[in-house]
């Protein structure tokens, strides 16, 4: 069979997610479209029962564990639903109808969060953001000693910004980790859950990645549908039905890519050098401001918007002829939004660090 090629840069992708992956990833997963490993099959097409398809979910479980060093205490999950399941599915499984759960509101997707949790417990926002438009990171607040657990947004992926610390607590955590996982090394043992929609720094759309501490379930008392118990997933090895096959693999790809670069500190320090890069561009350039407050700016997503809006058009143009895509902010922002995922080259974040440095020159 001919070996598929894909263009070597195709196009600057910025997007916030579905977003870029890497260039090997991507022409390892047109690949086995055509033939896995040389078996005369497709990925698409092969049981998820067969020795080929266990082997990869069983890679991609590994080296999760692996890269998070992740011990016996927590099972890796492969999901489907998005986050958006695991914001209903998290208190479903961890809080009772009399207890408490902790929220820290820092954008759009906390308040999703905390709506589903409310239908099945009691839910206490513990800090929020809100009054700046979630420009920054709450810190500081106190959390109720009886509370199950404390549920973060690890990276706020629409305002730009994230934690960089984790919380100052004795509570077991959970949290939505679907915009910066794996983008640094993280200690697994302080969470209940962990999880994250794989579509914006994992692989494509249709699997969630879960972390389960098992000591932690079978603490609620109510009837949990069969789909919807962590229990069930953990004892059919992700397989209880049909899953997302050709998303894990994708998956598993990424995170042998992720070894192969060395793992977390190497990637996180790579993260570091591509976002001061981009941050510093725009604190220089007098055209424009970040969106976010500087101690809490994400690794990943960076807003930014221009002090004259009405040079923005004129810049998304420049950027566009440029091959940036992706780069419009969200419309609760405004502005700008630069997604620079673990699989954005530095060179890329170099183009658009360019066409600031020229547009500045341009109307300086
Ligand atoms: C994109 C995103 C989600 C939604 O994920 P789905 O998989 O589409 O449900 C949730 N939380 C965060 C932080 C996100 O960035």
């Amino acid at each position: 069979m001919e070996t598929l090629s894909v263009k070597k840069i195709k196009k600057h992708n910025f997007f916030a997610g579905p977003a870029i992956l890497p260039q090997q990833v991507i022409q390892q997963a047109a690949q086995a479209v055509a033939d896995l490993n040389g078996s005369g099959l497709s990925i698409l097409e092969i049981s998820h029962r067969s020795a080929d398809f266990v082997s990869i979910l069983e890679e991609a479980k590994s080296l999760v564990k692996e890269l998070l060093n992740i011990g016996d205490s927590h099972e890796v999950l492969f999901l489907t639903g998005g986050a958006s399941s695991q914001f209903y599915m998290s208190a479903m499984n961890f809080l009772n109808e009399h207890e408490t759960a902790a929220f820290v509101d820092t954008g759009a997707w906390s308040n999703k969060s905390i709506k589903e949790a409310k239908l099945f417990g009691n839910v206490e926002t513990v800090a929020s953001s809100k009054d700046k438009n979630y420009n920054y990171v709450p810190k500081g607040y106190d959390i109720p000693v009886n509370a199950k657990y404390l549920h973060i947004t690890t990276n706020n992926t629409i305002y730009g910004t994230q934690l960089h610390e984790l919380p100052k607590t004795d509570i077991p955590l959970i949290a939505d980790m679907s915009s910066d996982i794996f983008s640094r090394p993280l200690d697994v043992n302080r969470f209940s859950l962990i999880y994250a929609g794989a579509q914006k720094n994992l692989g494509p759309a249709g699997t969630t990645l879960a972390i389960v501490r098992k000591d932690r379930l079978g603490t609620v008392t109510r009837t949990i549908p069969t789909m919807l118990k962590y229990e069930t997933h953990i004892e059919k090895n992700s397989s209880f039905n049909t899953p997302p096959a050709y998303a894990i693999f994708v998956c598993m790809l990424t995170l042998r890519w992720l070894k192969e670069m060395g793992g977390l500190e190497v990637v996180a320090k790579r993260n570091q050098e591509k976002a001061d890069l981009l941050y510093n561009e725009i604190d220089r350039n007098p055209l424009f401001s970040g969106a976010a407050a500087k101690e809490d700016r994400s690794l990943m997503n960076a807003t930014f918007v221009m002090n004259n809006p009405e040079l923005e058009s004129a810049f998304a143009e420049m950027a566009a002829a440029a091959n940036c895509v992706g780069t419009k902010g969200h419309r609760s922002v405004g502005g700008f939004r630069a997604s620079i995922y673990n699989a954005m080259p530095k060179e890329s974040v170099q183009v658009i660090v360019d066409v600031m440095k020229e547009f500045g020159a341009k109307m300086g």
